[in-house]
């Protein structure tokens, strides 16, 4: 017995054995067992998820000796040749490496001859968007008049490479991206097959690193097989594919939860020491925030290399927004690291960023806030008495003492360099009242933003007046604008414009 990979021992041979790609296969078999056959087809997607395996089934198809049906016998002289890649009517040709005009030439010169043992030739052309003009040129020609014996079966990674002259002649199947888990599946039932033990984390991670690839994931399970003895772990797949570890994303995340920079910058260093390309970093970074955010919402996720342990652990004082928030930052940040993969620093600069996202609340927080914000602005004094001194100290009575500390504020902020949005933002605020500690001040809600922005300089100028940590309170008021509406010199302007009359 000679020696047979994975990949090929374990090629679908019939329609039902492909994996997740239904939609065509489908097709294809319900055209086939009403002996519709097509004379060319155009298969796009990405590489590795079975493009070239239908191809092969349909060309068996379609010249099974037993004749035309939903799916070859893989029996007759025809179907084995086929399977074998031995037939002389099947021909496969690799776009990439033939991709001229004298090699189509050559073709269509072949297909006018009739094929020896089948009723179809069938031409398998890989790649076929890596041929160069003339040579689709060439091949339009025996497109527009093919010989009825003739089936071109086209496979392509980029459709939009292909003139769409030529695409226009074609059925059109594209096929999908296949699934963690549809590759987790085939893999567990492969390893069933071959005898061999795998852990399941084994198998997760090379579901997740094969990209939706099943002849990457076939592949990489074959490269295991060689190297480790007995059961195949996760460790093993790490050593071999250089797995950055989850340890460090985990570490990462922490860093950027609690806003320790430090510890930030200590996981770039390892990353960069350790000459991680950084493209894949980010790609790990993203599925192990998605794992996390699934874990967060309690959604089961088997593809995940992470314990769901540590994931429960590591964001059990953190929010979904939180959560939401830096898987939106790192998405920008997989954009940007593709197109300058050898910056750490940038690495860095993004992760620095998350780390500065604040602890965004709960939503069930929020709203709580809101409504007893609202309840302040229509009734002020109930707070104020629900409110009770946490200590007796208080350092200075309201409000007419707010006003002091405020005047204090705003000669400290207006004698600074600086701050010039600041300083006209505070003209439109006032004190309220100052009291355990709280120095509360209302502006208009279009201001509040800003001064959110700069309340830790307002809390620095509070500190140096009075040497107390004294905390500022924003409460909002939405500012009255009762235009009338002649007076109003748009309205004016409109008018004039459109030579217009107000009916109010
Ligand atoms: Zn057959």
């Amino acid at each position: 017995m000679g020696y047979l990979v994975l990949t090929r021992k374990y090629r679908p041979q019939n329609f039902d054995e492909v994996l997740g790609q239904p939609h065509v296969t489908k097709t294809l078999m319900s055209a086939l067992a009403k002996g519709r056959v097509g004379h060319s087809y155009l298969f796009s997607g990405p590489r590795g998820v079975g493009k070239t395996s239908v191809a092969r089934i349909l060309a068996k198809a379609v010249n099974c000796k037993k004749g035309i049906a939903e799916n070859p016998c893989n029996e007759c002289e025809n179907c084995i040749a086929i399977t074998n890649c031995n037939s002389v009517d099947v021909m496969e040709i690799d776009g990439a490496s033939n991709r001229g005009i004298d090699e189509i030439r050559a073709l269509r010169e072949g297909v006018s001859y009739s094929p020896v043992q089948s009723a179809f030739k069938v031409y398998i052309i890989d790649e076929v968007h890596m041929l160069t003009k003339e040579a689709f040129n060439a091949l339009l020609k025996t497109l527009e008049e093919p010989p009825s014996h003739v089936i071109f079966i086209f496979a392509t990674t980029e459709p939009q490479k292909v003139p769409k002259t030529v695409l226009s002649r074609c059925q059109r199947f594209d096929f999908r991206i296949l699934s963690n888990k549809e590759i987790f599946d085939k893999l567990k039932e492969l390893i069933k097959l071959e005898k061999i033990k795998a852990t399941d984390e084994a198998l997760s991670l090379i579901s997740s690193r094969a990209e939706g690839a099943i002849r990457d994931a076939e592949g990489m399970l074959e490269q295991l097989i060689s190297y480790s003895e007995g059961e195949i772990t996760g460790d093993d797949v790490r050593d071999v594919f250089g797995f950055i570890g989850n340890k460090l994303y985990l570490e990462l995340f922490n860093g950027i939860k609690s806003s320790e920079g430090e510890e930030i910058i200590r996981c770039v260093e390892e990353i960069a020491v350790k000459g991680y390309d950084l493209r894949e970093f980010t790609s790990g970074w993203l599925k192990f925030l998605r794992s996390l955010l699934l874990c967060k919402l309690g959604i089961e996720d088997i593809t995940s290399t992470v314990s769901r342990d540590a994931l429960v652990k590591i964001s059990e004082d953190v929010s979904t927004e939180f959560i939401t928030a830096v898987l939106n930052l790192s998405v920008d940040l997989e954009k940007d690291i593709r197109l300058i993969p050898y910056s750490p620093v940038y690495l860095e600069l993004a992760m620095l960023r998350m780390s500065k996202i604040p602890a965004l609340r709960d939503i069930n927080t929020l709203i709580k806030n809101i409504s007893n914000e609202t309840l302040l602005k229509e009734n002020p004094q109930e707070e104020k008495k629900e409110r009770k001194p946490e200590n007796d100290k208080l350092v200075i009575k309201a409000p007419e003492n707010a006003q002091e500390l405020w005047n204090a504020i705003i000669t400290k902020v207006n004698g600074s360099t600086g701050k010039n949005f600041l300083k006209a933002f505070l003209k439109d605020a006032e004190p309220v009242s100052f009291e355990d500690n709280i120095l509360r001040i209302k502006v208009p809600s279009t201001h509040k933003k800003h001064l959110d922005e700069d309340i830790h300089f307002l809390r620095g100028a509070l500190k140096e007046t009075t040497g107390e940590d004294i905390d500022i309170e924003i409460i909002t008021y939405q500012q009255k604008i009762e235009p009338k509406l002649s007076d109003n010199s748009m309205v004016t302007k409109v008018k004039e414009i459109f030579n217009a009359e107000e009916f109010i």
